[in-house]
């Protein structure tokens, strides 16, 4: 399996002051199109630092590189490139004129004009000899080089919207295209679990590899996501992830929550689509977090009422006309509160599913009997179909509230 390698830049990502969503986004699509990631790199803007990481990752088949391609002074990725494959940088005049039709326009909107634009403009369409030019999405275009007895290297923008914009065109230049006509396929496997400890999944390959399956040649990747455990099987050349994947999902069936790689709020999304239903949330400790997420995705219209945050006692009685008498008796967290909750957002909504969600998300609060992390979940249809929930969840009070959010689009799902 031919290796990639992906090079970001950027001396903001090693202050923190923001975090790399290109590394991951990069890697990500290069394993699906079949590559081996073997590194990722963050790097600052020094020429220095950056041709260290280059040469680094020299035994790569494909490098990708992110950021540095702006007007700026410390936007340097292209020369470095340049001295990388050791070839002279040189100004595409097409480019430059394209540039300048899409500086000229930005000038007329913004008022900002004058020599620094041209400077920038000039800049921005030297190209390392040899190389393919990507057209910008922002006003960098983006760079393909190929390094003599190195790697091709793709040369992309920082600024995500304008990487992802040019991702297309970088696999359609003819270097990455001839490459990736050489990458075998990648049939990989991805399952997904709810409420499965990692642990289960290393027993369970034990097991696996006990009972005689060849186990070879085949890449297992678990990652926990909160209470999700993903688990991705990649065969290598010649080797087939289909026997493993079969024998992981006949182990855990009952924990099993997609076997393709569908996400939890896709299959919520299509099972309400399917039959027809629209839910309604009656929140207390999660405060929208349910209703946010489920409208979260395109054409949440179709299938998602709405969603009301009833906090207070008196909220949960005004609004969701939770009896006040009940939550004297049983207290605001409990399991008749969360379907009064699931009710009265169903009912006051006219949706066709209810669910309620109260619970303890500390610090503060906890009793005996209802410690932190203490969290009571309702869902009830007009038929009366009601399922009803009243686990304890570990973490602190965010942790809490979004394994709230979770344990709730997994009670959607039945
Ligand atoms: P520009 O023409 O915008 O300067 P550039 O290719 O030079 O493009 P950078 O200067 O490296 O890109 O980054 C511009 C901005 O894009 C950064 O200030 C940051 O906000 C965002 N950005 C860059 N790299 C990343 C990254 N890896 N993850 C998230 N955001 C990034
Ligand atoms: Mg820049």
């Amino acid at each position: 399996r031919p290796r990639a390698a992906v090079v970001v830049t950027g001396s903001e990502l090693l202050t923190g002051a923001i975090s790399d969503r290109n590394g991951p986004w990069v890697a990500q699509h290069l394993g699906e199109l079949g590559f081996e990631v073997s590194h990722v790199l963050v790097v600052g803007d020094r020429p220095a630092d950056l041709a260290d990481a280059l040469q680094f990752v020299r035994g790569a088949a494909l490098v990708v590189t992110s950021g540095g391609l702006g007007p700026t002074a410390d936007d340097l990725t292209a020369e470095v490139v340049a001295g990388f494959a050791g070839v002279p940088l040189e100004l595409d005049e097409p480019m430059r004129a394209h540039i300048a039709d899409i500086l000229a326009a930005w000038a007329r909107r913004t008022g900002f004009d004058g020599p620094a634009l041209e400077e920038a403009n000039r800049k921005q369409a030297m190209v390392p000899r040899g190389a393919t030019a990507l057209a910008p999405v922002g006003t960098a275009p983006g760079l393909v080089v190929t390094v003599p007895d190195g790697p091709v290297v793709v040369v992309l923008p920082g600024p995500p919207r304008e990487l992802q914009g040019m991702w297309p065109a970088a696999l359609a230049a003819e270097p990455v295209r001839a490459l990736l006509e050489s990458v075998p396929p990648a049939r990989s496997r991805s399952l997904r679990y709810f409420g499965l400890p990692e642990s289960e999944i290393a027993a369970t390959l034990r097991d696996i590899e006990a009972g005689g399956l060849d186990l070879s040649g085949i890449e297992v990747t678990t990652c926990l996501r909160r209470s999700e455990l993903e688990v991705d099987v990649r065969p290598g050349p010649g080797a087939s992830a289909d026997a493993l994947a079969d024998a992981l999902i006949a182990a855990h069936e009952r924990h099993l929550v997609s076997a393709d790689g569908t996400s939890t709020d896709e299959l919520v999304a299509t099972g309400l689509l399917d039959k027809g239903w629209t839910v309604a949330t009656g929140e207390s400790c999660t405060g929208g977090m349910l209703a946010s997420r489920l409208i979260d995705r395109a054409g949440s219209s179709a299938y998602v009422a709405g969603g009301v945050v009833a906090y207070s006692n008196a909220a949960k009685t005004a609004l969701l006309g939770v009896p006040a008498e009940m939550i004297a008796e049983h207290g605001a967290v409990s399991p008749e509160v969360a379907r009064a909750l699931a009710d009265g957002a169903r009912e006051r909504l006219g949706a066709d599913v209810g669910i309620g969600i109260t619970g303890v998300a500390g610090p503060g609060g906890g009793t005996e009997a209802k410690p932190v992390g203490y969290v009571c979940f309702c869902v009830t249809t007009a038929d009366g179909l009601v399922i009803a929930r009243d686990p304890r969840l570990p973490g602190g009070r965010s942790d809490v509230r979004e394994r709230s959010t979770d344990a709730a689009m997994h009670l959607l799902l039945r």
